[in-house]
């Protein structure tokens, strides 16, 4: 199965001075998608390949397919992407994938909450775009954390939005940097903002689900103030973009690859309907022993934070070391990203395709 297809870039436009949206057309491959998913690309860079993952931005209701992609100082896909891509190249994707989305109902009458903090609009906006043009008995609130107005990425597609859904879409902008007219809407979306947001704003007592996709602190300090004010983590969804910290159920795998590093266990991978056996040492993740048999397992980040690498553990035990994507309920079932798991049974199988 060909994990990556072919995409025309159909259209360019810079948003802000350092991110683009990209519209897309597939020539092949199901890139439907639900709203929240991302892509992830891959390309050569000097002989050296790097994938990297882009949430779509378009919604359900948009004829097109698009990502917004915010230029990082120093990073290799990004930058270019923001200086050498152009209409009519061709770029490789894989098809849309991500568990950060939300089942719309027609019939619904819910109050969504979103949390944007610079290019983590473009998830959040997928969401947005779709709820209100699939929900139309539903609500939606935005806060959007930027550092200053010329940093806002879609402000006008949002404000547009918010003409054209009168009453039914209310955007916050937090800007840290430009003086605001409210005190509350400068500076930094801290546990002492969000207490004051959700006193004077947002009763949160009315909100069904919140979303939240940003920087990983304040992504945390959003979390924390949304429980500490009632909301339930079942309804509490977010998305990460990178990390520099480990994740839920860290796990001790250097001590277990320390320790009996010389041994060898067996382990059967399924993919794209083929069962393949292998051996492989305990210091290897489970992505690593993969690819370096030449098994062609999907990946991206490998970092713990994309679940592009997910896969189900059918027999045997492995850990996680950092896992900032799956939910409690996937790991329940047995999901694991395969790129930050390290076997601990004498053999595993594990499989790609559910
Ligand atoms: C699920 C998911 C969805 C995402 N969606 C979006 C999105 O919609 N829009 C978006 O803009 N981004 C998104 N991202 C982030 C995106 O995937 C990339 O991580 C981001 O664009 C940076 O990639 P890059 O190749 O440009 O930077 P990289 O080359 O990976 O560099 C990242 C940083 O590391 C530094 N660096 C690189 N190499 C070194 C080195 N050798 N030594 C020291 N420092 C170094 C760079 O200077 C830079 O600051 C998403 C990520 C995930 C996981």
């Amino acid at each position: 199965m060909a994990r990556f297809h072919d995409l025309t870039v159909t259209a360019m436009r810079k948003t802000i001075r350092d991110a683009v949206e990209v519209t897309l057309a597939p020539a092949s491959g199901d890139f439907t998608f639900q709203p929240g998913q991302y892509l992830t690309f891959r390309r050569d860079f000097d002989g050296t390949e790097i994938r990297r993952s882009y949430s779509i931005c378009a919604g359900l209701n948009d004829p097109t397919l698009k990502v917004g992609i915010k230029r990082v100082q120093g990073g290799a896909f990004s930058t270019w992407a923001n200086t050498e891509l152009q209409v009519g190249d061709t770029v490789q994707a894989m098809e849309p994938m991500g568990q950060f989305h939300i089942p719309l109902d027609a019939s619904s009458q819910h109050h969504y909450l979103g949390f944007a903090g610079g290019s983590g609009i473009t998830p959040v906006l997928s969401i947005l775009r779709s709820v209100l043009a699939y929900e139309p008995q539903s609500r939606f609130t935005l806060i959007y954390a930027n550092r200053a107005v010329s940093t806002i990425m879609f402000r006008e597609e949002i404000e547009d939005l918010k003409n054209k859904y009168m009453g039914r879409l209310t955007v916050v902008h937090i800007l840290e940097g430009d003086g605001q007219d409210t005190k509350l809407f400068s500076g930094q979306l801290t546990a002492r903002k969000c207490a004051d947001l959700f006193s004077d704003w947002v009763d949160v007592t009315t909100v069904d689900q919140a979303l939240i996709c940003g920087p990983e602190p304040m992504m945390l300090t959003i979390v924390d103030s949304l429980k500490t004010h009632g909301m339930d983590a079942s309804q509490i969804k977010f998305e990460l973009f990178a990390s520099g910290q480990p994740g839920q159920l860290a796990q001790s795998h250097s001590n277990i690859a320390k320790t009996r590093d010389t041994e060898r266990v067996a382990l059967r991978v399924l993919l794209d309907g083929e069962t393949h056996t292998l051996e492989m040492s305990r210091d290897q993740s489970l992505l690593q022993a993969a690819l370096g048999s030449d098994i062609d397992a999907p990946y991206a980040c490998t970092a713990g934070v994309c679940s592009t690498c997910k896969c189900k553990v059918l027999e045997g035990r492995v850990e996680m070391a950092t896992n900032h994507a799956l939910e409690d309920d996937e790991v329940a079932l047995g999901y694991v990203l395969s790129c930050q798991s390290y076997v601990i049974s004498d053999r595993v199988m594990i499989d790609y395709d559910q």
